[in-house]
């Protein structure tokens, strides 16, 4: 298990479009195992499964509908159950190829939630996910902005007991609860300029996998973030937690595959 796992990454963004080849080899050169591409919306699906299909063992798809929706590049709402109708039908037919479903959760950011209805909707939207992840018997990667405490609380009295919660800015607090629950943290390079650093200090090493989510959150404000950044991740938890950055990456690409279970058959260990 010599590498690492990048288990919440937009590789369909069209900032990949003009040299995704080198993207992947220079992510690969960096010690990248795999890499989980995650949605948005049911526009991109088609596009994440063409990827996942050009970089087998590599680059392995995640269907969902994110809490918020892009209506134009400066216009965003909160998600709806329309929005989750339009990708039952494409989640169904590629659920044999997915590793999860997401990029699904809960964002209160206050532009996106202007009254209680839209906060009501994305928690109808995440329901609806949560019960198809469960029939479908895959785990959720899950999104939560400035509503860590709602998400976790969610999850638990649906009974979700598979779920990474990635780039976590809930207190740890809450996130601990969440370990208890048996859900994992991903942790993106933009770690070593953000205000979750307690985070990493309270969670256990057994419940923290690595992300990236480029092209954005990458140590750089303003710069397209790349997989490869994935060992600035491992470097920090290192840091903080007093062990070596070969302990942090076998221990996160251990609990990726214990959550992803579908990696393991697939991923050239
Ligand atoms: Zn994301």
């Amino acid at each position: 298990m010599h590498g690492y796992v990048d288990c919440h990454c937009h590789i369909s963004a069209a900032d990949f479009d003009q040299d995704i080849e080198e993207v992947v080899e220079n992510a690969k050169q960096s010690g990248l195992l795999a890499l989980l591409a995650v949605a948005e919306h049911s526009g991109e699906f088609e596009k994440i499964i063409d990827l996942s299909q050009r970089f087998p063992g590599f680059i392995f798809p995640c269907l969902g509908v994110h809490p918020v929706q892009e209506v134009s590049p400066e216009q965003q709402r909160g998600a709806s159950l329309q929005d989750l109708d339009a990708a039952l039908p494409i989640i169904e037919k590629y659920k044999d190829h997915l590793v999860a479903i997401g990029e699904v959760g809960l964002d209160f950011t206050p532009r996106y939630v202007r009254a209680d209805a839209d906060k009501e909707n994305q928690r109808q939207v995440l329901i609806g996910q949560a019960e198809l992840a469960k029939r479908l018997d895959l785990p959720l990667n899950v999104h939560s902005r400035s509503a860590g405490r709602p998400t976790i609380h969610l999850l638990k009295e649906l009974g979700v007991n598979r779920a990474l919660l990635h780039a976590f800015d809930g207190k740890p607090s809450v996130a601990l609860e969440g370990v208890k629950a048996g859900y994992l943290f991903s942790i993106p390079p933009s770690i070593i300029r953000s205000e979750q650093q307690k985070l990493v200090k309270q969670l256990p090493l057994e419940s923290i996998c690595l992300e990236t989510d480029s092209p954005a959150l990458g140590p750089e404000k303003q710069v397209r973030n790349e997989p490869k950044n994935i060992s600035i991740s491992a470097e920090y938890i290192s840091k903080v937690k007093g062990v070596s950055v070969e302990t942090v990456m076998e221990l996160t690409t251990q609990n990726a595959l214990r959550l992803f279970p579908k990696l393991k058959t697939a991923v050239a260990l």
